[in-house]
């Protein structure tokens, strides 16, 4: 017979991994709705060197997002009078100027997401310091107010590549080191989780597809689930959705029945990630997680 296993030794010089994130008083968890508003972009980026035109299918199916999938995905939010968070593509703030003021004056936070959806691995940190500078000026002209936040073009950064987001003073979006805010290399974290996120269950652009969608009925039954568990361990709850994706009636009434169990929870909070950073930005350095990249 053989001896039980020893426990297993957390290697975080922070604490226990489990140490309780400070929520606001009377606040248990948090969940946030992020939506990346990426339409033709990561098409366009793909076939910016071929020119091609022949992807009319994608293409087809991507536009959809600007042309109804937004406007569901907002109506589900105005519903339940919850305020989100957008990011958005300089590209396609550009292309549509009208995009950002009205989700600002909806209540929403707009965020950034590269200038043309970007592929951060096929470029250099000057050209994504670019993409970076290009797009803040976008959202400043037509808002009238500096970003909090980023989120990266696939999730995807490099250490140099962050280290331009703490210079900006932006929070980001694209890492998940922990299960609620911390603070990487001085630069505050909001995680993201792939068990959270649209393009893994539903999208599927034809014979590139690397698996069938999968029934928005099992999606939901997967989302409240994770809620529930995430919230029970008092963590950040971040779903990320995409216009072209989840504005689609089948996703966007997950989004709806998803959001009518949150709201339920009177010790769940439903924030923006602007909201998140300000909460974190005034808890006491010592209720704050913080990490090194090159550390331990
Ligand atoms: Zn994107």
């Amino acid at each position: 017979m053989s001896k039980p296993a020893a426990p297993l030794q957390t290697a975080s010089p922070a604490g226990p991994a489990s140490a309780a994130y400070a929520w606001p008083a009377g606040k248990a968890s948090a969940a946030w709705i992020s939506i990346d508003v990426d339409a033709d972009t990561p098409l366009l980026w793909r076939l910016r060197e071929t020119g091609d035109d022949g992807y009319l299918s994608e293409r087809e199916q991507r536009q959809y997002g600007l042309r109804a999938g937004l406007r569901h995905l907002l109506q589900v939010l105005a519903r339940h009078e919850i305020r989100a968070t957008f990011f958005v593509p300089g590209l396609i703030a550009g292309r549509h100027p009208a995009l950002l003021p009205e989700l600002v004056a909806a209540g929403h936070e707009v965020g950034l997401h590269g200038f043309a959806h970007e592929a951060t691995r096929e470029i250099s940190t000057e050209s994504f310091g670019e993409a970076l500078e290009a797009s803040l000026a976008t959202f400043v002209a037509q808002t009238g107010q500096r970003p909090a936040g980023f989120r990266a073009p696939g999730w995807e950064l490099t250490r140099p590549m962050h280290a331009l987001l703490q210079e900006q003073g932006l929070y980001d979006s694209s890492l998940a080191g922990l299960d609620h805010p911390y603070t990487l290399d001085g630069v505050l974290e909001l995680p993201v989780s792939w068990n959270r996120e649209d393009t893994a269950r539903f999208k599927m652009t034809g014979l590139d597809a690397r698996w069938p969608p999968t029934s928005p009925v099992v999606v939901l039954q997967e989302w409240l689930f994770d809620w529930e568990a995430c919230a029970a361990a008092g963590g950040l709850f971040t779903l990320t959705l995409h216009d072209w994706v989840s504005g689609r009636p089948g996703p966007a009434r997950v989004l709806d029945q998803l959001l009518a169990r949150i709201c339920q929870d009177e010790t769940a909070w439903i924030t923006t990630g602007a909201d998140l950073a300000a909460h974190d930005r005034q808890l006491s350095p010592n209720r704050r997680r913080a990490f090194s990249s090159t550390g331990p």
